[in-house]
């Protein structure tokens, strides 16, 4: 019988294969990418390096497939591929909410100075991650899978901790740094930046959910990525039957135990020499730790099953406080509905999206239509409940209200890459709970700037389409309503003018209405874009000019004589 190892210290570093090291070097890289995508808060990463890295995450990617098929949507069918060759290298390498974990459970291990896994067997909590699979999928096929996603897809919960919690952190950390520098004489070393924080209400989820994730990843290793995760239980349904599988070598095992107190997943059954392969995470590091050889990763074939032949070399030396996970009796059912589920889901989800798209591209050209009206412009009744309830502003290339709340997953990477900061998740300014966290423009905080169109063109799953900079002159987000009794021209007799000075269409202009002596704002609806920079401008509290949200996008009517655009809030003197 061969000696005893010591069970107490599996390291996966020793004997480290160099699957795992390529594994660890790759998965390292992948987060510091999308670690970079979403903290730049200097804007140095490229916006299209942005969006080609987070477009080729699982969910934005199928989104993409489904809605408007092109380059980006292969992804998905690329993981897919690679899921049932390889198993879920997707969740070892290119996830980074997957990677986080790894990362979180490292560090407590280090604090707690015990090795980062050593945990026991476990039986997989199948009811629960199909249950998550099979609702998600429904709420797809219902038309709510941005609500779902929003919540479980896994790119989406990383792109809000990285966005909402880590880059927070990130810029107090540079201003810290900024002010040593300053008080070290090299104020030029460390520039101070200025990122605002998301309202407590749309901090909230995310920090709760990253709590979550902490906890799990610290106590169980990948227990979020299999049993919370659809996309971790949709590969793990492909990757059951993968080709290339890691599997117990019986006829080299000594049943030491140490692959499974190396595995993150607890998916090993070293009493049964067999491996779930639906919850193994292609990580390698059970490879690394054994000694003996007796993991393996080899050829299983399209439907065979090959053990080596031959008798176990030795037997179990398992603890018997390691559990023997029993085989699930339903898994064949339940796989038959999950992939007819999956195809309906997928086939739903394009019609409705193909439907979405044919009702906002007729809806595009319907600008205000009649003859004039007062202050306000021709066509449109003047509602002064707009100003004291201005309806939530969608971004650009948004098109409407409803596909925010049915596609966007609300991963923020827009928020993040918005420079003029104009974008911030919302907590319940949508009017409900499908709109927690979803982007919204806040034009308190700054406006959307007249050429800039970086929120389309880093949106990875397609909710914001690409907007050209002339299409974006007139896609109107909202419409400017003037309060007159508040503009300090008629409050307090002062010379004012910031909001028409500001407007980079010419629909608000300075002119005196009939019987009055002063020039007063007035918006030409026809013209407005609402682009919130004469709400911006205006420097009276409660503002005297206020956007008003559109529920679809439209388009807005070119002047002849185009004003020049403010092109960043540093144009403001307020
Ligand atoms: S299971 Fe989900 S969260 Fe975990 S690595 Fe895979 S995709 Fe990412
Ligand atoms: S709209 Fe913004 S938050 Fe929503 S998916 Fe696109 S980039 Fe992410
Ligand atoms: S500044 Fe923008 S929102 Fe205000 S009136 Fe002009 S176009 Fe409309």
């Amino acid at each position: 019988m061969p000696p005893r190892k010591n069970a107490k210290s599996p390291s996966p570093a020793k004997g480290s294969s160099t699957l795992r090291r390529l594994r660890v070097v790759a998965a390292s890289a992948c987060l510091l990418i999308a670690l970079a995508a979403l903290i730049d808060f200097r804007d140095i990463v490229p916006n299209h390096l942005k969006h080609v890295f987070t477009s080729i995450q699982f969910v934005p990617s199928a989104i993409t497939f489904v809605t408007a098929f092109h380059a980006t949507a292969l992804a998905c069918l690329l993981i897919l591929a690679l899921t049932f060759a390889f198993g879920r290298v997707y969740c070892s390498v290119i996830c980074p909410l997957g990677i986080l974990q790894d990362v979180i459970s490292r560090i407590s291990a280090k604090i707690r100075r015990k090795p980062p896994y050593k945990l026991p067997a476990k039986k997989a909590h199948n009811t629960l991650r199909h249950a998550i699979l099979a609702v998600t999928l429904l709420a797809i096929v219902a038309g709510w899978g941005g609500v779902a996603l929003a919540w479980l897809d896994p790119y989406s919960n990383f792109g809000r901790f990285a966005s909402t919690l880590f880059r927070p952190l990130a810029v107090v950390a540079n201003n810290i740094a900024a002010t040593i520098a300053t008080a070290l004489g090299h104020p030029a070393a460390i520039p101070q930046v200025n990122v605002s924080f998301a309202a407590a209400g749309a901090l909230l989820p995310p920090l709760l959910i990253f709590i979550a994730v902490a906890i799990m990843a610290s106590v169980r290793g990948r227990l979020w990525c299999n049993t919370v995760c659809p996309v971790g239980t949709l590969l793990g349904l492909v990757s059951r039957r993968a080709l290339w599988r890691i599997s117990i070598d019986k006829t080299a095992c000594v049943k030491c135990g140490d692959c499974l107190r190396a595995c993150k997943a607890q998916c090993i059954d070293l009493r049964a020499g067999e491996i779930d392969f639906s919850r193994c995470v292609a990580c390698y590091d059970c490879i690394s730790v054994c000694d003996e050889g007796g993991v393996k990763y080899r050829w299983h074939g399209v439907s065979a099953r090959r053990e080596p032949k031959g008798a176990p070399k030795t037997a179990s030396r398992i603890p018997n406080s390691i559990a023997r996970p029993p085989p699930d009796a339903n898994r064949r059912a339940f796989i038959s509905t999950a992939t007819f589920g999956a195809l309906t889901a997928i086939g739903a989800t394009a019609l409705s999206a193909s439907r979405d798209l044919a009702q906002n591209g007729a809806q595009q050209g319907t600008g205000p239509k009649g003859p004039g009206q007062h202050g306000q412009g021709r066509g449109r009744k003047r509602d002064f409940s707009k100003l004291d309830n201005p309806g939530v502003v969608a971004p650009p290339g948004a098109q409407s209200v409803a596909r925010i709340l049915s596609q966007c997953t609300a991963c923020q990477l827009c928020v993040s890459a918005c420079p003029s900061h104009v974008l911030e998740p919302a907590f319940l300014e949508y009017g409900n709970l499908a709109g927690l966290m979803k982007p919204r423009l806040n034009f308190d905080k700054s406006f959307c700037n007249f050429d800039c169109t970086v929120c389309s063109d880093v949106c990875p799953d397609g909710t914001i389409l690409p907007l050209a900079r002339d299409a974006k002159h007139t896609t109107r987000i909202g419409l400017a309503y003037t309060a007159h009794p508040r503009c300090i021209i008629l409050k307090d007799g002062t010379a004012c003018g910031a909001c028409a000075e500001h407007c980079p269409t010419g629909a608000l202009q300075m002119k005196k209405p009939p019987g009055h002596a002063e020039a007063v704002p007035l918006v030409d609806p026809h013209y407005c874009i609402g682009c919130g920079a004469c709400q911006y401008a205006c420097p009276v509290t409660p503002k005297a000019i206020v956007i008003s949200g559109i529920e679809k996008h439209e388009t807005a009517e070119k002047l002849v004589q185009e004003q020049v655009a403010p092109t960043t809030t540093d144009d403001f003197a307020f």
